[in-house]
């Protein structure tokens, strides 16, 4: 559903992205790790059209992105194709729960009111809070919030969904719920790409993890090979810092 070929992305003289060749396939879950500033941010920002990349392709169920921006309508599509949740939760402060996630629904798919409501209310009960539906995103803990986001992604029923850290900015017991959210999505089949720090959650979930450094995919595989016998040095000292 997504191939990445040779895409490089320079920010002026820093090469973020160095020939990454990547192909994810439907229902798989795919986790990348690696360094503070290895590109990984990058990375999965360029498969939802979030930054422009200056050579390469990209696809995405079967949508073209090209090379400085040059995309058309396929970035419109795209982006209503795919799905993301940030670290941090950017909701609309200004409305409830339960709009934070029809608005999209709404405005994007042209679904009514009553329909896109439906759909809010399934998703919000899906991740555990539709006792919230009523409440302003400030009146939510952090865990709570996040999980608005995810049950807001879910509304535009993505065919891809893009994590970037989700519970980096989370108190720690926090964390837990927002990941037993993502487990069950991964769990029905959804194709997710995954930035984490957390590696137990990797292991468990990730079909395949990517290492990535300094702009390059260095190593990949299951999850078991990657963190149990690592083969390049940089994935070994990595690992050795985080696990
Ligand atoms: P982290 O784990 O800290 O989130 P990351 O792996 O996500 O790091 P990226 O955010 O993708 O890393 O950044 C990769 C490199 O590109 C870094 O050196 C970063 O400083 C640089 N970079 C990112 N965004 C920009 C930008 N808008 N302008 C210039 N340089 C940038
Ligand atoms: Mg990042």
């Amino acid at each position: 559903i997504v191939k990445m070929d040779k895409v490089n992305k320079h920010f002026g003289s820093l090469h973020v992205m160095q020939d990454i060749d990547l192909e994810v396939a439907p229902g798989e879950v795919v986790v990348i790790v690696g360094a503070s500033g290895s590109g990984k941010s990058t990375l999965i920002r360029c498969v939802n059209g979030l930054e422009e990349f200056q050579s390469g392709a990209i696809e995405v169920d079967g949508n073209q992105l090209l090379p400085y921006g040059k995309s058309g309508r396929s970035l419109q599509t795209i982006r209503t194709e795919v799905g993301m949740v940030f670290q941090q939760f950017n909701l609309f402060p200004h409305l409830s729960v339960r709009d934070n996630v029809t608005l999209a629904p709404l405005k994007v798919r042209g679904w009514n009111r009553q329909h896109s409501t439906e759909i809010a209310d399934r998703l919000l009960e899906r991740v555990g809070i539709s006792d919230q539906a009523d409440k302003y995103p400030s009146q939510l803990s952090g865990g709570q919030q996040q999980r608005v986001a995810l049950a807001r992604a879910l509304a535009m029923e993505p065919r891809l969904m893009l994590f970037d850290e989700p519970t980096s900015a989370l108190d720690p017991e926090m964390i837990g719920e927002v990941l037993d959210a993502m487990r069950e999505l991964a769990n029905e089949g959804m194709t997710m790409m995954i930035v984490t720090h957390e590696m137990g959650f990797a292991r468990e979930v990730a079909d395949r993890v990517i290492f990535v450094h300094g702009g390059r995919i260095v190593e990949q595989g299951p999850p078991d090979e990657i963190f149990d016998n690592p083969r390049h040095e940089r994935t070994q000292s990595f690992l050795a810092r985080v696990l």
